[in-house]
Protein backbone atom coordinates (compact mmCIF):
# COMPACT_ATOMS: atom_id res chain seq x y z
CA UNK A 1 0.00 0.00 0.00
CA UNK A 2 1.29 3.74 -0.88
CA UNK A 3 0.07 5.75 2.68
CA UNK A 4 -1.00 9.24 1.69
CA UNK A 5 -3.30 9.91 4.39
CA UNK A 6 -1.02 10.97 7.16
CA UNK A 7 -2.87 13.67 8.50
CA UNK A 8 -5.54 11.10 8.78
CA UNK A 9 -3.07 8.86 11.20
CA UNK A 10 0.30 8.14 10.95
CA UNK A 11 2.01 4.76 11.41
CA UNK A 12 3.37 4.25 14.92
CA UNK A 13 7.09 4.25 14.82
CA UNK A 14 8.67 1.16 16.30
CA UNK A 15 10.74 3.42 18.83
CA UNK A 16 7.77 4.44 20.20
CA UNK A 17 5.76 0.63 20.01
CA UNK A 18 8.93 -0.44 22.38
CA UNK A 19 8.92 2.32 24.60
CA UNK A 20 4.97 1.36 25.16
CA UNK A 21 5.22 -2.44 25.51
CA UNK A 22 6.79 -2.60 29.32
CA UNK A 23 3.58 -0.74 30.66
CA UNK A 24 1.21 -3.12 28.66
CA UNK A 25 3.03 -6.24 30.12
CA UNK A 26 4.96 -5.54 33.17
CA UNK A 27 4.12 -2.34 34.53
CA UNK A 28 0.41 -2.50 34.81
CA UNK A 29 0.12 -0.91 38.35
CA UNK A 30 -2.38 1.74 38.10
CA UNK A 31 -0.44 4.87 38.24
CA UNK A 32 -2.51 6.17 41.85
CA UNK A 33 -1.10 3.31 43.04
CA UNK A 34 1.79 3.37 45.82
CA UNK A 35 3.43 0.47 44.78
CA UNK A 36 6.25 0.12 43.05
CA UNK A 37 4.41 -1.04 39.81
CA UNK A 38 2.20 2.15 40.27
CA UNK A 39 5.28 4.13 41.07
CA UNK A 40 7.02 3.18 37.58
CA UNK A 41 3.71 4.21 35.95
CA UNK A 42 3.06 7.06 37.52
CA UNK A 43 7.12 8.36 36.81
CA UNK A 44 6.52 7.55 32.73
CA UNK A 45 3.57 9.74 32.78
CA UNK A 46 5.81 12.32 34.04
CA UNK A 47 8.54 11.62 31.89
CA UNK A 48 6.49 11.68 28.94
CA UNK A 49 4.47 15.09 30.55
CA UNK A 50 7.98 16.70 30.03
CA UNK A 51 8.59 15.46 26.36
CA UNK A 52 5.32 16.48 25.20
CA UNK A 53 5.88 20.10 27.05
CA UNK A 54 9.36 20.31 25.23
CA UNK A 55 7.78 19.70 22.05
CA UNK A 56 5.62 22.76 21.77
CA UNK A 57 7.82 24.27 24.48
CA UNK A 58 5.17 24.51 27.71
CA UNK A 59 5.98 23.62 31.27
CA UNK A 60 4.96 20.05 32.06
CA UNK A 61 2.82 21.69 34.66
CA UNK A 62 0.55 23.00 31.66
CA UNK A 63 0.05 19.58 29.97
CA UNK A 64 -3.46 17.89 31.01
CA UNK A 65 -3.39 14.52 28.90
CA UNK A 66 -6.75 13.39 27.40
CA UNK A 67 -7.87 10.69 25.40
CA UNK A 68 -7.78 12.51 21.77
CA UNK A 69 -7.42 15.59 20.24
CA UNK A 70 -11.04 15.76 19.95
CA UNK A 71 -11.43 15.40 23.79
CA UNK A 72 -8.68 18.51 24.40
CA UNK A 73 -11.07 20.67 22.20
CA UNK A 74 -14.36 19.51 23.63
CA UNK A 75 -12.63 19.74 26.67
CA UNK A 76 -11.53 23.47 26.24
CA UNK A 77 -14.67 24.79 24.47
CA UNK A 78 -17.37 23.66 27.41
CA UNK A 79 -15.01 23.96 30.16
CA UNK A 80 -13.52 26.77 29.87
CA UNK A 81 -16.51 28.99 31.38
CA UNK A 82 -20.24 28.72 32.05
CA UNK A 83 -22.08 31.12 30.03
CA UNK A 84 -19.59 32.84 27.95
CA UNK A 85 -20.01 32.95 24.07
CA UNK A 86 -16.90 31.50 21.95
CA UNK A 87 -16.15 32.90 18.30
CA UNK A 88 -14.64 29.86 16.17
CA UNK A 89 -13.42 29.95 12.36
CA UNK A 90 -15.61 28.49 9.92
CA UNK A 91 -12.50 26.08 8.66
CA UNK A 92 -12.30 24.47 11.97
CA UNK A 93 -12.53 20.60 12.51
CA UNK A 94 -15.42 19.42 13.02
CA UNK A 95 -14.54 18.93 16.66
CA UNK A 96 -14.57 22.65 17.36
CA UNK A 97 -17.38 22.90 14.63
CA UNK A 98 -20.19 20.67 15.86
CA UNK A 99 -19.13 21.52 19.79
CA UNK A 100 -19.74 25.29 19.31
CA UNK A 101 -23.06 24.00 17.55
CA UNK A 102 -23.90 22.32 20.81
CA UNK A 103 -22.96 25.29 22.51
CA UNK A 104 -24.83 27.12 20.72
CA UNK A 105 -27.75 25.20 20.98
CA UNK A 106 -27.56 25.32 24.80
CA UNK A 107 -28.31 29.57 24.60
CA UNK A 108 -25.19 30.59 24.55
CA UNK A 109 -23.48 33.04 21.86
CA UNK A 110 -21.58 31.54 19.18
CA UNK A 111 -19.70 33.69 16.29
CA UNK A 112 -18.19 32.15 13.38
CA UNK A 113 -14.50 34.07 11.85
CA UNK A 114 -14.88 33.70 7.91
CA UNK A 115 -11.45 33.47 6.03
CA UNK A 116 -10.52 34.41 3.00
CA UNK A 117 -9.96 32.63 -0.59
CA UNK A 118 -6.12 31.74 0.55
CA UNK A 119 -7.78 30.33 3.64
CA UNK A 120 -6.14 32.64 5.98
CA UNK A 121 -8.50 34.40 8.65
CA UNK A 122 -9.15 38.20 8.74
CA UNK A 123 -9.32 40.22 11.60
CA UNK A 124 -11.67 42.63 10.54
CA UNK A 125 -15.43 40.50 10.97
CA UNK A 126 -13.97 39.80 14.97
CA UNK A 127 -12.84 43.39 14.90
CA UNK A 128 -16.91 44.52 13.87
CA UNK A 129 -18.17 41.95 17.14
CA UNK A 130 -19.87 43.33 19.58
CA UNK A 131 -16.90 41.07 21.97
CA UNK A 132 -18.79 41.81 25.10
CA UNK A 133 -19.65 38.52 25.96
CA UNK A 134 -17.25 36.64 23.90
CA UNK A 135 -15.00 34.99 26.12
CA UNK A 136 -12.84 32.28 24.36
CA UNK A 137 -12.04 32.44 20.40
CA UNK A 138 -10.74 29.50 19.21
CA UNK A 139 -8.22 29.46 15.54
CA UNK A 140 -6.20 26.09 14.28
CA UNK A 141 -2.88 26.92 14.10
CA UNK A 142 -2.67 24.37 10.47
CA UNK A 143 -5.66 23.29 8.54
CA UNK A 144 -6.03 19.62 8.61
CA UNK A 145 -7.16 19.64 4.96
CA UNK A 146 -5.55 22.30 3.32
CA UNK A 147 -2.54 22.66 5.65
CA UNK A 148 -2.97 26.47 5.89
CA UNK A 149 -1.30 27.68 8.25
CA UNK A 150 -2.89 31.00 10.03
CA UNK A 151 -0.52 33.64 11.79
CA UNK A 152 -2.67 33.96 15.26
CA UNK A 153 -0.44 36.45 16.72
CA UNK A 154 -2.47 39.41 15.60
CA UNK A 155 -5.60 37.54 16.34
CA UNK A 156 -4.25 36.66 19.71
CA UNK A 157 -3.04 40.94 20.46
CA UNK A 158 -6.66 41.76 19.84
CA UNK A 159 -8.18 39.22 22.25
CA UNK A 160 -5.33 40.05 25.11
CA UNK A 161 -6.21 43.62 24.94
CA UNK A 162 -10.25 42.69 25.29
CA UNK A 163 -9.80 40.15 27.51
CA UNK A 164 -10.65 37.67 25.56
CA UNK A 165 -9.13 34.20 26.18
CA UNK A 166 -7.84 32.17 23.08
CA UNK A 167 -7.32 28.20 21.90
CA UNK A 168 -5.73 27.39 19.11
CA UNK A 169 -6.30 23.58 17.66
CA UNK A 170 -2.55 22.33 16.94
CA UNK A 171 -3.15 19.06 16.28
CA UNK A 172 -2.28 19.06 12.67
CA UNK A 173 0.54 21.58 13.55
CA UNK A 174 2.44 19.59 16.25
CA UNK A 175 5.51 17.70 15.13
CA UNK A 176 5.08 19.69 11.60
CA UNK A 177 6.44 23.13 12.28
CA UNK A 178 7.87 24.96 15.56
CA UNK A 179 5.45 25.52 18.15
CA UNK A 180 6.28 27.53 21.12
CA UNK A 181 3.46 27.83 23.44
CA UNK A 182 4.53 30.39 25.95
CA UNK A 183 5.75 32.53 22.96
CA UNK A 184 2.14 32.34 21.14
CA UNK A 185 0.68 33.74 24.29
CA UNK A 186 -2.33 31.64 24.11
CA UNK A 187 -4.32 30.40 26.87
CA UNK A 188 -5.29 26.69 25.54
CA UNK A 189 -3.88 24.38 22.83
CA UNK A 190 -4.93 20.84 21.85
CA UNK A 191 -2.64 18.25 20.68
CA UNK A 192 -2.94 14.31 19.54
CA UNK A 193 -0.68 11.77 19.68
CA UNK A 194 -1.84 9.71 16.25
CA UNK A 195 -0.80 12.50 14.22
CA UNK A 196 3.12 11.88 15.21
CA UNK A 197 3.76 8.55 14.61
CA UNK A 198 1.92 8.06 18.16
CA UNK A 199 -0.09 5.71 19.22
CA UNK A 200 -4.34 6.10 18.56
CA UNK A 201 -6.90 7.85 21.51
CA UNK A 202 -4.39 10.21 23.31
CA UNK A 203 -3.98 13.74 23.18
CA UNK A 204 -3.25 16.65 26.03
CA UNK A 205 -4.65 20.16 26.20
CA UNK A 206 -1.81 22.74 26.97
CA UNK A 207 -3.06 24.69 29.50
CA UNK A 208 -1.70 28.51 30.63
CA UNK A 209 -1.22 29.33 34.36
CA UNK A 210 -4.30 31.41 35.56
CA UNK A 211 -6.79 30.42 32.54
CA UNK A 212 -9.70 28.81 33.72
CA UNK A 213 -10.80 25.48 33.19
CA UNK A 214 -13.37 22.85 34.45
CA UNK A 215 -13.15 19.52 33.62
CA UNK A 216 -15.48 17.23 31.50
CA UNK A 217 -15.07 14.14 33.47
CA UNK A 218 -14.98 14.24 37.31
CA UNK A 219 -14.37 11.49 39.73
CA UNK A 220 -10.19 10.92 40.74
CA UNK A 221 -7.77 13.77 41.00
CA UNK A 222 -5.76 12.67 38.17
CA UNK A 223 -4.30 15.13 35.37
CA UNK A 224 -4.36 17.84 38.26
CA UNK A 225 -8.30 17.21 38.44
CA UNK A 226 -8.68 18.28 35.16
CA UNK A 227 -9.63 14.66 33.24
CA UNK A 228 -10.56 12.04 36.12
CA UNK A 229 -10.17 8.49 35.18
CA UNK A 230 -7.22 5.92 35.38
CA UNK A 231 -4.39 7.11 32.72
CA UNK A 232 -3.74 5.08 29.90
CA UNK A 233 0.20 5.24 30.73
CA UNK A 234 1.24 2.92 27.34
CA UNK A 235 -0.49 5.57 25.01
CA UNK A 236 0.76 8.39 27.35
CA UNK A 237 4.38 6.98 27.38
CA UNK A 238 4.32 6.19 23.47
CA UNK A 239 2.94 9.83 22.96
CA UNK A 240 6.08 11.28 25.09
CA UNK A 241 8.14 9.32 22.90
CA UNK A 242 6.87 10.16 19.09
CA UNK A 243 6.84 13.66 20.75
CA UNK A 244 10.54 13.63 21.66
CA UNK A 245 11.40 12.23 18.32
CA UNK A 246 9.50 14.54 16.55
CA UNK A 247 11.62 17.68 18.50
CA UNK A 248 14.55 16.00 17.81
CA UNK A 249 13.89 15.31 13.53
CA UNK A 250 12.08 17.89 13.15
CA UNK A 251 14.37 19.83 10.88
CA UNK A 252 14.84 16.50 9.16
CA UNK A 253 11.78 15.63 8.65
CA UNK A 254 9.98 18.97 7.44
CA UNK A 255 13.12 19.27 4.45
CA UNK A 256 12.40 15.60 3.27
CA UNK A 257 8.67 16.32 3.51
CA UNK A 258 9.10 20.13 1.43
CA UNK A 259 11.20 17.93 -1.35
CA UNK A 260 8.74 15.16 -1.68
CA UNK A 261 5.59 17.95 -1.43
CA UNK A 262 7.93 20.48 -3.83
CA UNK A 263 7.86 16.65 -6.60
CA UNK A 264 4.41 16.20 -6.10
CA UNK A 265 2.75 19.70 -7.09
CA UNK A 266 5.31 20.21 -9.87
CA UNK A 267 3.78 16.66 -11.04
CA UNK A 268 0.07 17.44 -10.47
CA UNK A 269 0.37 21.20 -11.93
CA UNK A 270 1.01 19.54 -15.16
CA UNK A 271 -2.15 17.75 -15.51
CA UNK A 272 -4.67 20.56 -17.19
CA UNK A 273 -7.47 21.89 -14.97
CA UNK A 274 -6.19 20.88 -11.99
CA UNK A 275 -6.26 23.27 -8.89
CA UNK A 276 -3.74 22.98 -6.19
CA UNK A 277 -6.13 24.66 -2.98
CA UNK A 278 -4.23 27.54 -1.01
CA UNK A 279 -1.02 26.94 -3.68
CA UNK A 280 0.28 30.15 -2.77
CA UNK A 281 -0.27 30.57 1.23
CA UNK A 282 1.94 29.23 3.84
CA UNK A 283 1.46 25.44 4.41
CA UNK A 284 2.23 22.46 6.23
CA UNK A 285 5.35 21.04 4.41
CA UNK A 286 2.72 17.68 4.15
CA UNK A 287 -0.25 18.54 2.66
CA UNK A 288 -1.49 19.09 -0.67
CA UNK A 289 -5.39 19.04 -1.59
CA UNK A 290 -6.40 19.44 -5.03
CA UNK A 291 -9.55 18.86 -6.98
CA UNK A 292 -10.41 19.09 -10.80
CA UNK A 293 -13.82 20.03 -11.96
CA UNK A 294 -16.02 17.74 -12.89
CA UNK A 295 -14.32 14.82 -11.15
CA UNK A 296 -15.98 13.19 -8.27
CA UNK A 297 -13.11 13.34 -5.30
CA UNK A 298 -14.94 10.69 -3.76
CA UNK A 299 -14.86 8.34 -6.84
CA UNK A 300 -11.30 9.45 -7.70
CA UNK A 301 -10.36 7.74 -3.92
CA UNK A 302 -12.28 4.71 -4.30
CA UNK A 303 -10.48 4.46 -7.70
CA UNK A 304 -6.82 5.05 -6.37
CA UNK A 305 -7.78 2.58 -3.54
CA UNK A 306 -8.04 -0.32 -5.96
CA UNK A 307 -4.77 0.47 -6.91
CA UNK A 308 -3.17 0.54 -3.58
CA UNK A 309 -3.16 3.93 -2.87
CA UNK A 310 -4.72 5.82 0.37
CA UNK A 311 -5.84 9.29 0.28
CA UNK A 312 -8.26 11.43 1.75
CA UNK A 313 -11.10 13.47 0.08
CA UNK A 314 -11.07 15.97 2.62
CA UNK A 315 -11.42 15.48 6.61
CA UNK A 316 -11.41 11.49 7.87
CA UNK A 317 -14.58 11.78 9.37
CA UNK A 318 -16.37 12.74 6.02
CA UNK A 319 -14.71 9.88 4.20
CA UNK A 320 -18.25 7.68 2.93
CA UNK A 321 -19.99 11.12 2.66
CA UNK A 322 -20.54 13.21 -0.28
CA UNK A 323 -20.98 16.69 1.17
CA UNK A 324 -18.22 19.13 0.03
CA UNK A 325 -15.96 20.36 2.15
CA UNK A 326 -16.95 22.99 4.25
CA UNK A 327 -13.04 24.39 4.91
CA UNK A 328 -12.93 24.94 0.64
CA UNK A 329 -16.42 26.01 0.71
CA UNK A 330 -15.79 28.67 3.70
CA UNK A 331 -12.70 30.07 0.90
CA UNK A 332 -15.21 30.24 -1.51
CA UNK A 333 -14.74 27.46 -3.92
CA UNK A 334 -18.00 26.36 -5.76
CA UNK A 335 -19.04 23.73 -4.51
CA UNK A 336 -18.22 21.52 -7.84
CA UNK A 337 -14.90 22.38 -7.56
CA UNK A 338 -15.04 21.38 -4.22
CA UNK A 339 -16.75 18.34 -4.06
CA UNK A 340 -14.07 17.31 -6.53
CA UNK A 341 -11.30 17.53 -3.65
CA UNK A 342 -8.85 14.81 -3.02
CA UNK A 343 -6.40 15.76 -0.01
CA UNK A 344 -2.57 13.72 -0.01
CA UNK A 345 -1.04 13.74 3.44
CA UNK A 346 2.58 12.91 3.38
CA UNK A 347 4.62 11.55 5.81
CA UNK A 348 8.00 10.18 7.25
CA UNK A 349 8.32 6.81 5.64
CA UNK A 350 6.65 7.66 1.81
CA UNK A 351 9.43 7.91 -0.85
CA UNK A 352 9.99 9.81 -3.63
CA UNK A 353 9.69 6.37 -5.68
CA UNK A 354 6.12 6.29 -3.71
CA UNK A 355 5.10 9.94 -5.48
CA UNK A 356 5.81 9.08 -8.82
CA UNK A 357 3.66 6.12 -8.48
CA UNK A 358 1.07 8.02 -7.38
CA UNK A 359 1.74 10.47 -10.24
CA UNK A 360 1.19 7.57 -12.85
CA UNK A 361 -1.97 6.48 -11.39
CA UNK A 362 -3.73 9.09 -11.54
CA UNK A 363 -2.90 9.81 -14.83
CA UNK A 364 -3.94 7.03 -15.89
CA UNK A 365 -6.84 7.31 -13.94
CA UNK A 366 -7.65 10.66 -14.97
CA UNK A 367 -7.38 9.66 -18.53
CA UNK A 368 -9.82 6.64 -17.97
CA UNK A 369 -12.61 9.08 -16.05
CA UNK A 370 -14.75 10.98 -17.48
CA UNK A 371 -16.12 14.48 -15.69
CA UNK A 372 -19.26 15.14 -15.09
CA UNK A 373 -21.26 18.46 -15.88
CA UNK A 374 -22.30 19.65 -13.15
CA UNK A 375 -24.09 22.60 -15.40
N1 LIG B 1 -8.16 18.78 15.22
C1 LIG B 1 -7.65 18.61 13.99
C2 LIG B 1 -7.16 19.80 13.24
C3 LIG B 1 -7.57 17.34 13.43
O1 LIG B 1 -7.07 17.19 12.19
C4 LIG B 1 -8.04 16.24 14.19
C5 LIG B 1 -8.02 14.89 13.60
O2 LIG B 1 -8.11 14.71 12.40
C6 LIG B 1 -8.54 16.47 15.47
C7 LIG B 1 -8.58 17.75 15.95
C8 LIG B 1 -9.03 15.35 16.33
O3 LIG B 1 -7.96 14.61 16.88
P1 LIG B 1 -8.20 13.12 17.37
O4 LIG B 1 -8.24 12.25 16.16
O5 LIG B 1 -7.05 12.82 18.28
O6 LIG B 1 -9.50 13.11 18.10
Amino acid sequence: MIYLDNNATTQVDQRVLQSMLPFLEKFYGNPSGLYRSGRIARSAIETAREQVAELVAADPGQIVFTCSGTEANNLVLKGFSGTAGIAVATTEHPSVLETANIIKQQGRRVEYINVDASGEINLDPLTGLSTQDIGLVSVMLANNETGVLQNIQPLVGFCRRQGIRVHTDAVQAAGKIKINFNNLAVDYMSLSSHKIYGPKGCGALVVAQNSPLSPLLTGGSQEQGMRAGTENVAAIVGFGQAAEIARQTLDARTQKLLELRKFLETGLLKIPELVIFALDSERLPNTVQFGIAGIEGEMLLMQLDQKGIAVSSGSACKSGGKTASHVLLAMGVSPALAKSAVRVSLGQYNTLAEVEDFLASLKELLEMMKPIDYS
